[in-house]
């Protein structure tokens, strides 16, 4: 950072053990999980304990013009929490508390840096929980909320938006605004709480989450039903959707994802070695539901109107063998990457147009001299494809036409990893200029100097 030393400024606002420079930085602290790590040096790492820390924090930064990069646990596939040389990055691992719960209006009031996990063990014996499953349980609320994480409950109970009821956040110029609250409906004014979520670290720091809670379900049962074709495992998602059987989860995985994932856990699941030849994908649905009487009849009319689709087979997983086959799916980022996979998208388009999608990926990447693999939320039509072709700009023009096809049926370019770093080119090549410029302009009104979180979604500016 040229000659400006603020080292004691900084202290005198998070104190000893509050930050680091940079030869103590952790190394932990300086990437995310993108498959395009770039290393760059901040200035400082701060962790802040109270909002009002990162109120001065900010006023610190934009005094001097200093780039802030929010961070949550780093579990970010797309390089939003990566830092920006000499610049501040703020980390929310010592904002991880359960400031409030109420178990009559099912709200739950959470600092940022609460993980997954740990929130969902704070409210293990309370009846209720935090429904939202994003694969990855290290991942915080702040960077939830940033990312409008999904995941595989999506399909049932919605993704983070829908479970957001307020927020408080600090500006970049440290004003503290608090947005929403404890009530599950509200007319009043513009909702600033919407817009925050899923802006990716870009508009203002986070710093508590007003969360809805759900009722947990006490019975449940993983289904496993292995098909002939992509085609026909794809086509007979609306049919389950459209069932009222309400599934928790609805996720496809092609032949080669599911076999990858099993070797990698060792987890044998018990499907005959005939119906293992014949299979090219499998569905796994999750139902949950109040009773073990109903369990027994929604299954069985699922399992009914499977057959009726052409299903190899029904397998209703034992519990253990159940947790074990989800876990292992929660694991198929890491053998996507493992597999040397050279980019991981995450495409949503209507769960209608999941088969068309699909198969005129696999026509791209055949023109490209390319290999695709994956699996997927299915029931909200969000496929998470591994691609494998090393040359880089060979692989920006497949994935430009990926992207282009799923936009032009309907979809989007990310259904819940974000734009980040890694999708700004495509994005921003692909999105109607009005809307760009409309996002410019809530931009320019949040951060004028470009000083929260630069160089992701909007700003293509190369990084320093
Ligand atoms: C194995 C694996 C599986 C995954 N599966 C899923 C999945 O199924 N569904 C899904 O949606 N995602 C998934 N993810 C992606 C990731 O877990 C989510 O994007 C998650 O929301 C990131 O949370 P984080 O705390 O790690 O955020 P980070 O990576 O630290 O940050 C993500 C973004 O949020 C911003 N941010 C973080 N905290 C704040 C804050 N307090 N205020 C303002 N901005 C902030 C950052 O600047 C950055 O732009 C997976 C990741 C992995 C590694």
């Amino acid at each position: 950072m040229g000659p400006l030393d603020l080292r004691d400024e900084l202290l005198a606002i998070v104190g000893e053990g509050g930050v680091t420079f940079a030869a103590n930085h952790q190394p932990d602290d300086l990437h995310d999980e993108s498959l395009h790590p770039t290393t760059r040096l901040p200035y400082a790492v701060l962790y802040p304990t109270t909002t009002e820390q990162v109120s001065r924090i900010a006023v610190l930064a934009s005094t001097h013009g200093i780039p802030v990069t929010p961070r949550g646990s780093g579990t970010g596939l797309s390089g939003g929490a990566t830092p920006i040389t000499d610049g501040f990055v703020v980390s929310f691992a010592r904002m991880n508390k359960v400031l409030r719960l109420d178990t009559l209006d099912h709200v739950a009031v959470v600092q940022p840096g609460i993980t997954l996990r740990e929130l969902g063990e704070q409210l293990s014996a309370t009846g209720l929980r935090y429904p939202v499953y994003p694969g990855e349980l290290s991942g915080s609320l702040g960077g939830n909320v940033n990312t409008n994480a999904g995941g595989m409950r999506a399909v049932r109970h919605g993704v983070t938006r829908h479970h957001v009821l307020g927020l408080e956040v600090v500006l970049i110029d440290g004003t503290i605004v608090r947005t929403g609250g404890p009530v599950v409906k509200s007319s009043s004014g513009y909702d600033l709480t919407q817009l925050v979520i899923g802006s990716e670290g870009t508009l203002a720091m986070v710093t508590e989450v007003t969360l809805k809670l759900s009722a947990t379900m006490p019975h449940s049962a993983t289904i496993l039903v292995p098909f002939r074709t992509l085609e026909e495992v794809t086509r007979i998602v609306p049919t389950i959707v459209a069932s009222g059987l309400e599934p928790s989860m609805l996720e496809y995985l092609d032949v080669l994802t599911m076999s990858a994932i099993t070797n990698a856990t060792n987890l044998e699941l018990g499907v005959l070695p005939s119906v293992v030849e014949q299979t090219a994908a499998y569905l796994i649905i999750v139902l949950e539901t109040r009773t073990d009487h109903q369990l027994a009849d929604d299954t069985a009319a699922l399992a009914f109107l499977l057959e009726g689709a052409g299903a190899l087979d029904v397998y209703v997983l034992a519990p253990t063998a159940g947790t074990r086959l989800i876990e292992a799916r929660e694991r198929a980022f890491w053998v996507g990457k493992a597999a040397g996979a050279n980019e991981i998208i995450d495409v949503v388009v209507p769960r209608s147009s999941v088969p068309a999608f699909l198969s005129e990926a696999a026509l791209i990447a055949q023109r490209h001299d390319a290999f695709i693999s994956g699996c997927g939320h299915v029931g909200d039509g969000n496929v998470h494809l591994s691609v494998f072709l090393p040359d880089e700009e060979k692989r920006a023009a497949l994935l430009l036409e990926l992207f282009k096809f799923g936009i032009d049926i309907g979809g989007q370019i990310s259904g819940e990893h974000g734009i980040g770093r890694d999708k700004q080119s495509p994005y921003l090549a692909l999105t109607d200029p009005n809307l760009l410029a409309l996002q410019r302009r809530i931009k320019h009104a949040f951060d004028p100097m470009q000083l929260l979180n630069p160089y992701r979604l909007l700003d293509e500016r190369p990084l320093p």
